[in-house]
């Protein structure tokens, strides 16, 4: 089919198709794609343009209540490809603890097992172009792993847990633009806001989707299957604003859509004075041939049960001084304004003052704003010299899952956008469980390094009395898996509950989030729902494609 814009079709259209997916971010494009050359017609709605453009951006702000969120900071990218266009490339695979019922943990446990997902992870680093993680899943995959390095992981206190990047970061529109404009049955729209969803008169089935331009057109698109794939907060935002036939909104029966929201707590705290000659490629990371890899040092789940603490993990960056950083932030601004594409240009970039810098050093290291060709000899060299430096200090990021809470959660506020569709209101909370794992973790790490003849743990009193979080841009739990109606939105294939043809690809089915990077998990269950919507199709046979 084709690439055609919103704003380019007659006032009143009809779309028809098979299956429509809202949203062409990292979930959306990967779940249309996986029916290219299906014999489907496949309808990909996009709000965004293929550039960043501020009013359509601007449909994304929202006000924020709760625990300080970064200000002047897109979290989000309302564009063609989604928030992958800022993205690091940062993939990490959740933990097989993450999806267990803990009854030290309220509200936790998927309805599905780590096993189940498993496959659909090997397919998604495939599909993310990342080094495949069962090469680093534990010490004993790392044959090369050796000294202090391998020492700090003896006890079964800890474990390592692998970040993976590829040898760049997946920009989804980019890498599938050529496929999506020659694809036969795939049709993407883009400038198309989808402000509505309407469900059938007895409620039970998406009958049609209301889909708005900035330039006032309005369009109606029909489909057999819808599935939502606006990202972590907007999924949530377009059930609660569809109140034509639910009266609290679509799935939200039981009062659970926009609740439980979760984030991944990040804090710098603590830093590890590293004794002469200690060496920590794996910590620090390294390059591959095919990507990088980073190890963090994550709680064993062993120590998790016992200690009844949540998932988290440390990573390790060599720590500046103050004025070596305060340059160094400098230049990664500028480089983040090239990097993230212009998001940040204009007066954002202004903003960064000595508050922000340290965040910021340690969001964008070299590792991930370098070209793999230049990070590779850059890695090489800096190896090389640190055999004979010493690497001095090493600064400790902390990574915290988050209990799930119904109190953290978004809701609709009476403020409207241009669209005139609700903005959200975003309450952010945090609890004491996520600020013990952070001081225990500390604790379990303190004495790891130290046996392991690597230096010192060492935390402020001034540190360890504030511990400050931020967030990281990882919006989870909204639409929260259950495979009871009373306690989640979605059930274990990801249909909304209640309604017949209605799914939700993305992080806000998460009921948990762990410590890991979501994008790897988003897209294996989104390649998981692909399976299940096509055998759902084989099913019903090839007769009943509605438009086909
Ligand atoms: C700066 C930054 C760095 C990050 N780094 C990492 C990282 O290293 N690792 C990691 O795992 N994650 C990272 N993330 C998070 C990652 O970007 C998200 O997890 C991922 O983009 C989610 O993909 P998605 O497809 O679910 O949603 P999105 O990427 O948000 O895509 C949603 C799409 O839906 C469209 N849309 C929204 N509303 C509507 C509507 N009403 N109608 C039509 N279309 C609509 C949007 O325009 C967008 O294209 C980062 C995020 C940011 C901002």
């Amino acid at each position: 089919m084709a690439i055609f814009y919103a704003d380019q079709l007659a006032d009143g259209s009809e779309i028809r198709s098979d299956l429509c997916v809202v949203g062409a971010g990292a979930a959306g494009i990967t779940l249309a794609m996986q029916f290219a050359e299906s014999g489907l017609q496949v309808c990909l709605l996009e709000s965004g343009d293929h550039r960043p453009d501020a009013k359509i951006q601007e449909l994304y702000d929202l006000e924020t209540i709760g625990y300080p969120m970064r200000q002047d900071f897109v979290s989000r990218a309302r564009q063609f490809g989604g928030s992958c266009n800022l993205w690091a490339g940062r993939n990490m695979r959740m933990s097989p603890i993450d999806f267990e019922p803990r009854d030290w943990v309220p509200n936790s446990g998927w309805p599905l097992q780590y096993a189940e997902l498993e496959p659909h992870y090997v397919q998604a680093e495939k599909v993310l172009r990342v080094p495949p993680h069962r090469r680093f899943s534990a010490v004993a995959a790392i044959p090369d792993i050796e000294g202090e390095e391998r020492g700090m992981f003896e006890g079964g206190d800890l474990e390592p847990t692998a970040a993976l990047w590829g040898t760049k970061p997946m920009r989804f529109a980019k890498a599938n633009l050529a496929a999506l404009r020659n694809s036969r049955n795939i049709s993407v729209y883009l400038k198309a806001n989808v402000t509505e969803i309407v469900p059938s008169e007895n409620g039970n089935a998406v009958e049609y989707l209301v889909v708005r331009t900035l330039s006032g057109r309005e369009m109606t698109v029909r489909a057999r299957t819808v599935v939502l794939a606006c990202g972590g907060l907007e999924n949530t935002r377009l059930l609660l604003v569809s109140r034509r036939r639910h009266a609290h909104g679509i799935g939200n029966e039981h009062d659970i859509v926009g609740r439980y929201f979760l984030e991944h707590p990040r804090a710098l705290h603590g830093r590890i004075r590293v004794r002469e000659g200690v060496s920590l490629p794996y910590l620090t990371g390294i390059p591959l041939s095919d990507g990088k890899v980073q190890l963090g040092v994550a709680l064993s789940e062993q120590a998790q049960r016992s200690a009844r603490v949540l998932n988290g993990y440390v990573g390790l960056e060599p720590a500046m001084s103050e004025m070596a950083a305060r340059q160094y932030g400098r230049s990664m601004s500028l480089a983040k304004m090239i990097v993230r594409r212009g998001y940040d240009h204009s007066e954002k970039a202004s903003h960064v003052d000595g508050t922000n810098i340290r965040e910021l050093i340690y969001q964008l290291t070299p590792k991930e704003i370098m070209p793999h060709w230049l990070y590779r000899p850059y890695a090489l060299i800096k190896r090389k010299a640190r055999r004979r430096l010493k690497i001095g200090h090493l600064t400790v990021i902390n990574f915290c899952e988050q209990a799930p809470d119904p109190a953290s959660r978004v809701t609709l506020s009476e403020q409207r956008d241009a669209l005139g569709v609700n903005k959200l209101v975003l309450d952010w909370h945090i609890g004491e469980l996520e600020r013990r794992t952070v001081t225990y973790l500390h604790d379990v790490i303190g004495r790891a390094v130290e046996r392991a003849g690597i230096g010192a743990m060492e935390v402020s009193s001034h540190e360890a009395d504030e511990l400050h979080f931020t967030d990281a841009s990882h919006h989870m739990g909204t639409t929260r898996m259950s495979d009871d109606p009373r306690t989640g939105v979605v059930d274990r294939h990801c249909r909304v509950h209640g309604l017949t043809n209605l799914y939700v690809a993305s992080s806000s089915v998460f009921p948990t989030g762990g410590h890991a990077n979501p994008t790897l998990t988003i897209i294996a269950l989104t390649l998981r729902l692909a399976e299940h919507l096509k055998a759902a199709e084989r099913r019903a046979g090839p007769a009943t494609a509605m438009y086909s």
